[in-house]
């Protein structure tokens, strides 16, 4: 027993170092939060209260390694060491509860939702759509890199005998405010919402998506006979080697939140174009999924 008790030991002092160390650190943070804040003292003190709280709560349910008993302090604890009352923190039930579904809800707007101070990024990559909105005053224009993916694939589109036309790309948000209302006005919100995104949800605003035409067959333009022609084709085929993926693909409404648009394109850069290709995945899939749920991409193709 002597290892336990010099481990005990040990742990003693280390978890009163470490409760030390916390305490004032909360309670200098807390001062100068408070300072800057300018409330209420009794506020603050019981948000210092719940903050101390929490740190407890989150102590860890391991049975060693010398952390903060998940409660009572040291002194109260029995036999230190037994595993069972050392693991019976009150942090254990969380463990059991599932991993929240990231794409849950992703295709309906949040109706309590205001629009953010920041636009969202996933590793590097801007997404808009009807979980994650823009602000409103997000007016990067068109982006000039997706223009230039844009007339590299025009380019190799007219070899293959197809002129194609990007006939809206940036919009600004007054302007989606203007369609939208339009939309709502003739079609109603529910079904308005299914094919126009409220202003500050429209992939536009980020000025990485083309809606793609064909020059002289503006009749197929925005609509689904646009996917029968040979340029819907050729670009659902080819888009992903320029950097564009399409953005709503057939069946995948309740993700992406938008009906299939066989002619809106998002541009991402070549090489994320080639896996979420290759994955035959959605922008949400791709960038919310953990790694391994969809399998691995396929860096041949
Ligand atoms: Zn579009």
């Amino acid at each position: 027993m002597r290892r336990f008790e010099a481990r005990k030991d040990k742990r003693k002092k280390t978890a009163g170092i470490t409760a030390a160390v916390v305490i004032a650190l909360l309670l200098a943070g807390g001062a100068a939060w408070t300072g800057a804040h300018d409330w209420d003292l009794k506020e603050s003190a019981a948000s210092l209260k719940g903050v101390l709280g929490g740190t407890e709560s989150v102590a860890p349910s391991g049975t060693d390694g010398g952390k903060v008993p998940a409660s009572g302090g040291p002194s109260a604890e029995g036999d230190g060491d037994d595993p069972a009352e050392a693991g019976g923190g009150t942090d254990a039930p969380d463990q059991d509860l599932p991993e929240p579904d990231p794409l849950e809800g992703i295709g309906e707007y949040d109706d309590n939702r205001e629009l953010p101070a920041e636009p969202t990024y996933f590793d590097g990559v801007l997404i808009a759509n009807k979980k994650y909105p823009l602000p409103a005053d997000f007016a990067p224009g068109e982006d000039p890199a997706a223009r230039e993916a844009f007339d590299e694939m025009a380019a190799a589109a007219r070899l293959d005998g197809f002129e194609l036309a990007a006939f809206s790309t940036f919009r600004p948000f007054e302007r989606q405010q203007e369609l939208y209302d339009q939309y709502v006005a003739r079609d109603g919100v529910e079904e308005a919402d299914r094919y126009s995104a409220r202003p500050g949800y429209s992939e536009h605003q980020t000025g990485l998506a083309f809606d793609i035409g064909e020059v002289n067959r503006e009749q197929h333009w925005a609509r689904d006979s646009f996917g029968e022609t040979e340029a819907g084709k050729w670009l659902l085929a080819n888009a992903h080697r320029f950097g564009f993926i399409l953005r709503y693909p057939e069946g995948k409404e309740d993700i992406t939140g938008y009906m299939h648009e066989s002619w809106h394109y998002r541009y991402v850069g070549k090489e994320l174009a080639a896996k979420i290709h290759s994955k035959r995945e959605t922008l949400e899939e791709y960038l919310l999924l953990p790694d391994g749920k969809t399998g691995p991409a396929d860096p041949d193709k």
